[in-house]
């Protein structure tokens, strides 16, 4: 959460740090600022999001060829213009931004206040700034050395880039725990939380690591060290982005672009991974590590959000498919609760970011605890992509509305890969079956774009439900994951209270809330237990509960039952998923725009979560 953009160059630094913001607000649009250096140091700061402070610095001057911008997502002090970054020392000297929480802010608070320093704002952050210019003065330091001295007496997580009024012709930045990327240009660097800020500067990348600082100056050099002093060589990287992707093209919304690409994003992620004529399928990430993935007693599965969803339905293929047993954990659970890891378990991480921290914290615990660590991630060269044994990318492309859509079944389409290509090595899946379901991936991006036919549809019933105060979202087995991530795209994005649960438990406890006024969602598709779910729609139906079913194409039965009924293509029972998710994308969607809710940036929320 948070963005950071900074620049130091011979070019204006102001029009490319509000670029780079713009595509940064995923990470948070609390409030943004910029601190700009040309003879002085000029900072503006505004509550809301990036376009409230272009609006607010009209008129005033924003040349300067270095500069430091930032988009907020609170964590310490409400989002107001004070409280917005970048923050200032005492003088005014040196101005920091910072994505991230200084968790012993407090103690360092109290300590710079009784050597006479003042703070201006409720933000942990403003301490760094404070302790960094005090050490500076103290042993009249250079900046980095400040830097570095300071980031040894914090815990917490941090990337920040701090520039000095007295020293302009450097910027100096770190990371610890929040991601940082340093692009190369030529005499110019750029410095931003993800690599989208850079897309048409420069395509040479360095993903800076864990208590790395680096120092990039206007005469074109720079240099890395660690926070222990030591001098690092950089690993630069070509960056593979282009502009149309992250850009909404011609659609009003990330989300609804993003929802309407996913025909060709599953194809992407199969992409070189399935040929159902010749027979095979490959997972690269698998076969790197094969002996002990095959040799597994167990796999973990941690995740938060939308990815733990995802993970969930991947515990239901694995178990089917590849007869090996799952567990899944939110990952900010795991991560405390002193589990039981051994070496012989397989920890996956699933995250779209690869930043997210909870998840990071989990994975570095499995990796300690000896077990093999896998991620399945959307981020090319993320924090998760970095630390796993092996992984599998899932190639959906920049994900820029907040509330996921294409990352999720690009997870799910990874974790269907690995559970056939598991069961198929492992002999639990007959050879006959393997055959039919690589037959049935591939015309899995074809059912998906015919999925999305229902979208007039869905719009029209989305304004049956634009007053619904609550809503109930039942599936059964495969299904029963997608009741839960359709419930988290209504209330992310309409605020509207939803709940997932799998059917059958709707009569210990939900079923006392159905009335007239309830609309229940129920994901229909199942083959293996239609019958089941039919009398759990009767069971609504019998309390007078609004049903709106989701069926296979043909279905006759329910619609007669059911108040509403979409329908999706009919496809192999593991692939339902990847099919039945989006009619309810495009529902909680719907219904989000009749309320005039903000689609792509809803409240409280934010992207990318690299706080705990
Ligand atoms: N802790 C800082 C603040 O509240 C940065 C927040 C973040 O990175 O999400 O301003």
């Amino acid at each position: 959460m948070c963005g950071i953009v900074a620049y130091i160059g011979k070019k204006d630094a102001y029009p490319i740090i509000i670029k780079g913001l713009k595509r940064l607000e995923y990470r948070g649009y609390d409030s943004a600022g910029v601190a700009l250096f040309n003879g002085d140091l000029n900072v503006y700061k505004k509550k809301g999001k990036v376009n409230d402070l272009v609006s607010f610095v009209k008129g005033k001057n924003l040349s300067g060829n270095v500069g430091i911008g930032h988009t907020r997502w609170a964590t310490h002090g409400e989002p107001n213009d004070i409280n917005a970054h970048p923050h200032t020392s005492d003088d005014g000297r040196l101005t920091i931004i910072h994505n991230g929480i200084i968790e012993n802010y407090a103690t360092l608070k109290e300590a710079l206040i009784k050597e006479g320093h003042t703070f201006t704002s409720d933000t942990d952050t403003e301490v760094l700034v404070h302790l960094i210019g005090a050490l500076q003065d103290k042993d009249n330091l250079e900046l980095e050395e400040a830097v570095r001295i300071a980031l040894s007496q914090v815990v917490g997580a941090y990337a920040i880039v701090v520039l000095d009024r007295n020293d302009p012709t450097k910027l100096v930045a770190a990371r610890k725990a929040s991601p940082l990327v340093l692009g190369i240009g030529q005499d110019e660097f750029f410095l931003a939380s993800d690599a989208t800020p850079l897309v048409g500067y420069t395509s040479q990348v360095v993903y800076l690591n864990d208590e790395e600082i680096a120092v990039v100056s206007n005469d074109g050099t720079f240099e890395i060290k660690t926070i222990d002093n030591e001098i690092q060589t950089p690993f630069i990287q070509l960056l593979n982005m282009n502009i149309e992707k992250l850009e909404k093209g011609n659609y009003e919304h990330f989300m609804l672009k993003e929802i309407y690409e996913q025909p060709n994003t599953i194809a992407d992620c199969m992409r070189g991974r399935v040929n159902a004529a010749a027979g095979w399928l490959k997972m690269g990430g698998i076969e790197e590590q094969e002996e002990r993935i095959f040799n597994a007693k167990r796999f973990i599965m941690a995740a938060c959000g939308t990815s733990w969803h995802a993970a969930l339905i991947g515990e239901y293929l694995f178990e089917e498919l590849a007869r090996i047993p799952v567990e899944v954990e939110y990952a900010s659970e795991l991560r405390y609760r002193n589990p039981i890891i051994n070496k012989d378990d397989v920890v996956i991480a699933l995250s779209q970011s690869g930043e997210t921290a909870d998840t990071m914290a989990a994975l570095e615990l499995a990796k300690d605890k000896g077990a093999l660590i896998y991620g399945i991630v959307n981020s090319v060269g993320s924090s998760i992509s970095r630390i796993t044994d092996s992984g599998s990318y899932i190639h959906a492309g920049p994900e820029i509305g907040v509330a996921s859509t294409k990352a999720f079944t690009g997870q799910v389409t990874a974790l269907t890969l690995m559970a056939i290509y598991m069961g198929y090595k492992r002999g639990t899946i007959p050879k006959s079956y393997y055959h039919q379901l690589l037959e049935g991936l591939e015309k899995i991006p074809a059912k998906v774009k015919e999925a999305l036919e229902c979208d007039k549809q869905v719009k029209e019933l989305a304004k049956k439900f634009i007053n619904t105060n609550h809503t109930l979202y039942l599936g059964r087995g495969y299904n029963f994951p997608i009741a839960l991530e359709g419930a988290l795209k209504l209330k992310e994005i309409s605020y509207i209270h939803a709940e997932g649960y799998p059917a059958a438990e709707m009569k210990h406890g939900p079923i006392a809330l159905i009335d007239e006024n309830m609309p229940v969602v129920v994901i229909a598709t199942n083959k293996s237990a239609y019958e089941k779910i039919v009398s759990n729609i009767q069971e609504v139906k019998a309390r007078k509960g609004i049903v709106i079913a989701i069926v296979t194409k043909g279905d006759e039965e329910i619609s007669k039952i059911a108040d509403y009924t979409i329908e999706i293509p009919d496809t192999e029972e593991p692939f339902t998923p990847l099919l039945s998710v989006i009619p309810l994308q495009l529902l909680s969607y719907h219904i989000a725009l009749a309320r005039g809710c903000n689609v792509d940036q809803p409240r409280n929320l934010a992207k990318s979560v690299t706080v705990e």
